[in-house]
């Protein structure tokens, strides 16, 4: 369809990027970009107009966005040459050719487009040699300034490498290495820095991309309070498997929050203040800044307090525990190498977490007791009570009370 609305206006339009690269993969994709040799805006206008689809448009960089479902979305973007006037900046750009536009792109796997018109309609257009290297599962760069001009590139090359289990074609690696060693992602913003990370925290492969990040000395460069110690290095490798085997433990309906998980991981063992500083750099969300800080403090204590033989009241257990987060709960898990600190954590989270008092202020209104903060420590008394089994029914809870 989008073909045909093309032939109307007169237009070549084309698939492009991931989506092509996806699709010869034979890998599931529901971002399409679409390039336009020409006016991408009334392009995409037409196009929403046939699937009366939502429609945003970006004026200032003649680019649209074509929402067909909460999934589905269409990027449409006029064909564009751009060129970069100094190292690291952000490029110049005006219209150009399809073929101009796939040169600008990062590796030649994503610089692959599909023709939608009619006359030519499912053309693989592959003029950098995108097909060869899918098929040899090499990351390679379209021309050797690549990185100096974009050094973010050198985020998403690990990234794909790691995703589709490919290599950096050899020159493309001695050009990644050269660009970092000279000291360029010096010179990216720490926003762009972020946002790459970031994209890198989705990805299925964390260990193996933070692993590449090290050898290829970049985590120093970007984030040098981030020290992968042995210890580290030994919890990132075996944290995929842990998570499961934890999983299967616990009856967690919530899914958990990959990216928060590898985070706590990765500040475990970090100061206060180191975190607190990398937290600011890395524009973390109020939310996880918090989770994080909780974390440092509280980790060393908590693992010291619920590991060993000595007997520990579910209300003790209970009290460590309650308020950290799922995240938290299972990082602890994987901190300690102690089977009765897991055990006392699997059993907080199965069995006490949810545990309330049935008796609430209102009983204790109507047995006489004078509003005021000894509600709080009376209710607190029962639900240790409950907590450590001696309460079953409110019944239990209100006799209680009344002694
Ligand atoms: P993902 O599956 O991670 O979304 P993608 O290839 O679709 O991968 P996007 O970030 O959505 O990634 O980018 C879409 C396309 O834009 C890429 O396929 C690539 O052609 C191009 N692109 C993205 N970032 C860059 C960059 N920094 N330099 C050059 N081209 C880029």
């Amino acid at each position: 369809e989008a073909g045909k609305i093309a032939d109307d206006v007169g237009l070549n339009a084309y698939v492009v990027g991931g989506f092509v690269r996806d699709l010869i993969l034979g890998v599931e994709n529901f971002d399409i970009d679409i390039v336009v040799e020409g006016d991408a805006l009334m392009f995409s206008e037409k196009l929403a107009q046939h699937y009366q689809a939502h429609l945003t448009k970006h004026d200032r960089f003649g680019t649209a966005v074509v929402v067909l479902e909460d999934d589905f979305k269409i990027d449409v973007v006029t064909a564009r040459k751009e060129y970069y006037e100094y190292p690291a900046s952000l490029p110049v750009v005006e219209g150009g050719t399809i073929k101009d536009d796939l040169f600008r792109r990062d590796f030649t796997i994503n610089s692959m487009a599909i023709k939608l018109n009619k006359s030519g309609f499912g053309n693989i257009v592959d003029f950098y040699g995108g097909r060869r290297d899918l098929q040899m599962g090499l990351i390679r760069i379209l021309y050797n300034l690549s990185f100096v001009e974009d050094p973010t590139r050198i985020f998403r090359a690990i990234r794909f490498e790691q995703r589709y289990d490919f290599k950096m074609e050899e020159k493309t690696e001695e050009f990644a290495i050269k660009a970092i060693e000279s000291g360029i992602l010096g010179k990216v913003s720490h926003e762009r820095i972020n946002f790459e990370f970031f994209a890198m925290l989705k990805e299925n492969n964390i260990w193996a991309i933070l692993k590449r990040m090290e050898d290829l000395r970049i985590l120093k460069n970007v984030y040098p309070e981030v020290v992968l110690s042995e210890d580290l290095k030994k919890l990132l490798k075996n944290a995929e498997e842990n998570l499961a085997c934890l999983k299967e433990k616990v009856s967690v309906q919530e899914s958990l929050d990959r990216t928060l998980l590898y985070l706590l991981i990765l500040y475990s063992n970090m100061s206060f203040e180191k975190a607190v500083k990398l937290s600011e750099k890395m524009r973390l969300s109020k939310e996880y800044k918090s989770e994080i800080l909780k974390f440092i403090e509280a980790n060393d204590i908590i693992l010291s307090n619920l590991s060993g033989n000595i007997d520990i009241s579910n209300y003790d257990v209970y009290n460590e525990l309650k308020g950290l987060s799922m995240e938290i709960l299972f990082v602890l898990c994987m901190l300690s190498n102690e089977k009765k600190f897991i055990d006392r954590v699997i059993l907080y989270i199965n069995n006490l977490k949810n545990i309330k008092t049935c008796v609430t202020g209102k009983d204790l209104k109507e047995l006489g007791v004078k509003p005021g903060p000894e509600y709080a420590v009376l209710l607190d008394k029962v639900l240790a009570e409950k907590l450590n089994g001696n309460l079953q029914t409110y019944n239990d809870e209100l006799e209680f009370l009344k002694k």
